[in-house]
Parts: structure tokens; C-alpha cells; sequence
């Protein structure tokens, strides 16, 4: 079962701490690279400077650490990587792909999500406006190996997207694009908040002439509220001596069955024994899965 060609990564946006969610996403993430004997790479999405919290970048490659994951390679840290990003967006705008913006927030607001093309033809100039690219009306579809077969229609359900911030900041849905091509990932393992988002993700890396990975979004999990755990209040860190429990608790989450001996283990025994065992076919076929139903 080597697979010395998969390569995953996990990358965690230092806006919070590792909160449950994320350890979940990481675990499966890890578990599908590790099982065939994959790469898994570690990438800092720091792209928001005004919503990061101190130390928290630190804080999650300790948590993960202390949990027992290992990550192949340097770190990779989005911030540094911004003059690649402004090297991909100047080439698409002067080729007329992408195009500057200034609706304000509010201009915007009756459109749902979708924009309308306001700006499509204005001709503005790139500074202090965002940077859309332009999406065709074509239908994008993936086949995800646990949520199914899911598509999106650019031009209806989404329109131009924003791929720079008029902060200047770069987008998420370009930066992960940009960095899962050079870095060469196979396997994007991560929550279903962002199944959404792939579409998007799949025009990029045909406008980068990238290749397409493969997609496996694990549920997200919740409270009893709906909200996104760890969004809708500040997480606290995940505690060190929590690490097996919690552990167990990622990998019942997942669906995967850890014999009750591993919890007077270590968090590497724990690991090894998900690594053997991991069974993508259990993962819970839902988007969504309440915090509190996960014994
Ligand atoms: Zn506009």
C-alpha cells in the first residue's frame, strides 16, 4: 500500500487555536497521507494579519506536536509567500483575466453573494480596489471520496470572485491554490465548510494549468447552535494532557473504532494504531456533525 506520490498537508489559519474541528480535520488528513505511506506537509495560512491572535501559530504547531503528528519538510508560511501571489494575479490581469473593483461592501449587499459584474469593463486601476477573476458559465464538478459528487455553476452561483483583498491581503481561495500546486499535493483532506469553496479552487488550478488533487472533506463539526466549533466564541487551546482522549474522541468522530487500550497509551501508539486501521468508507457521509453526538 506505498504510495510514495500522495501528498497531503494539513494548514491551519492562526486566527484561533487548535480547537476539536481542527484536530478532527488534521487527524484525517494525516491518517489518509500516513496509511499509504504518503508525505504530510505543514502550511501556515496566515494571510490576515489583522485577525490573527498572538502566539497562536506557535501555539498550534505545539498542540500538534504534543498530540504526536510529525510533518514532513519545512514549514511553509503564507506570509512569505506574497510576492508569488502578486506575480500569478499581475500575469492574469494584464492578460485581462482579472480586473480591479471598487464596489463598496454595501453596493454589494443586494446581490447575495454573487456578484453582478459591476466592475467588469471599468477599466479601474488595480490600487486601493480588490482584484476579481473573471469565472466562466461553466458547471464545476468533483467527485469528493465522502460527501459525493458535488458541483457549482461559476457564473450563477458565484460570480467574479475576489482573489486580493482591497486591504491589499491576499484571498484564501488563490493562496491555497497557488501553494497546493508548487508544493505538489495530491490529496486535500479537510472540513466540509470548504466544499463550497472547490469549485473555485478547481478554475484556478485550470487557469495555473495546475493539476487537479483529489478531495475528501470530513464533517464539520459543530455546536448545538450550528456554528462552526471554534468560530462562533475563542476557542481555548487544546489541553497537552487531553491528547488521548481527545484523540480517541477525533477517531470515533471519523467514524473509526479505537479499542478502549489505547487510552492508557501514548498519543504516537494511538496514531500508529489509526494509521493500520484507517477506514475511509466510516467516515460519517454528513456535512455537519453536532459536537455533542460524538461520544
Ligand atoms: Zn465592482
Amino acid at each position: 500500500m506505498k504510495s510514495p506520490s500522495y501528498i497531503g498537508r494539513f494548514a491551519p489559519t492562526p486566527s484561533g487555536y487548535l480547537h476539536f474541528g481542527s484536530l478532527v480535520a488534521a487527524l484525517a488528513s494525516y491518517l489518509d497521507a500516513r496509511a499509504v505511506g504518503g508525505q504530510w506537509l505543514m502550511r501556515m495560512e496566515d494571510l490576515d494579519p489583522p485577525r490573527e491572535v498572538a502566539g497562536a501559530q506557535r501555539a498550534i504547531l505545539e498542540t500538534l506536536e504534543r498530540y504526536g503528528f510529525e510533518w514532513d519538510g519545512q514549514l511553509v508560511t503564507q506570509s512569505h509567500r506574497h510576492d508569488a501571489y502578486q506575480e500569478i494575479i499581475n500575469r492574469w490581469f494584464s492578460h485581462g483575466l482579472a480586473y480591479a473593483c471598487t464596489c463598496s461592501r454595501k453596493q454589494l449587499e443586494p446581490f447575495q453573494g454573487v456578484y453582478p459584474g459591476t466592475c467588469r469593463n471599468a477599466g479601474h486601476s488595480p490600487d486601493n480596489a480588490a482584484i476579481r477573476i473573471r469565472v466562466p458559465e461553466l458547471l464545476y464538478r468533483f467527485e469528493d471520496r465522502v460527501q459525493g459528487p458535488f458541483q457549482q455553476h461559476l457564473g450563477r452561483e458565484v460570480g467574479d470572485f475576489v482573489i486580493r483583498r482591497r486591504d491589499g491581503f491576499y484571498a484564501y481561495q488563490l493562496a491555497v491554490v497557488i501553494d497546493d500546486a508548487l508544493q505538489g499535493v495530491t490529496d486535500i483532506v479537510r472540513g466540509a465548510d470548504l466544499l463550497d469553496s472547490t469549485p473555485r479552487q478547481l478554475y484556478l488550478q485550470e487557469l495555473l494549468g495546475a493539476p487537479q488533487p483529489r478531495y475528501l472533506h470530513v464533517p464539520l463539526i459543530t455546536q448545538p447552535d450550528g456554528n462552526k466549533l471554534g468560530k462562533s466564541y475563542r476557542s481555548p487551546p487544546l489541553e497537552a494532557d487531553q491528547a488521548i482522549p481527545l484523540l480517541l474522541r477525533a477517531l470515533r468522530a471519523l467514524g473509526q473504532e479505537p479499542e478502549s487500550a489505547l487510552a492508557y497509551g501514548s498519543p504516537q501508539e494511538v496514531l500508529k494504531w489509526a494509521i493500520e486501521r484507517w477506514n475511509v468508507s466510516a467516515i460519517p457521509r454528513v456535512r455537519n456533525l453536532e459536537e455533542a453526538r460524538i461520544d
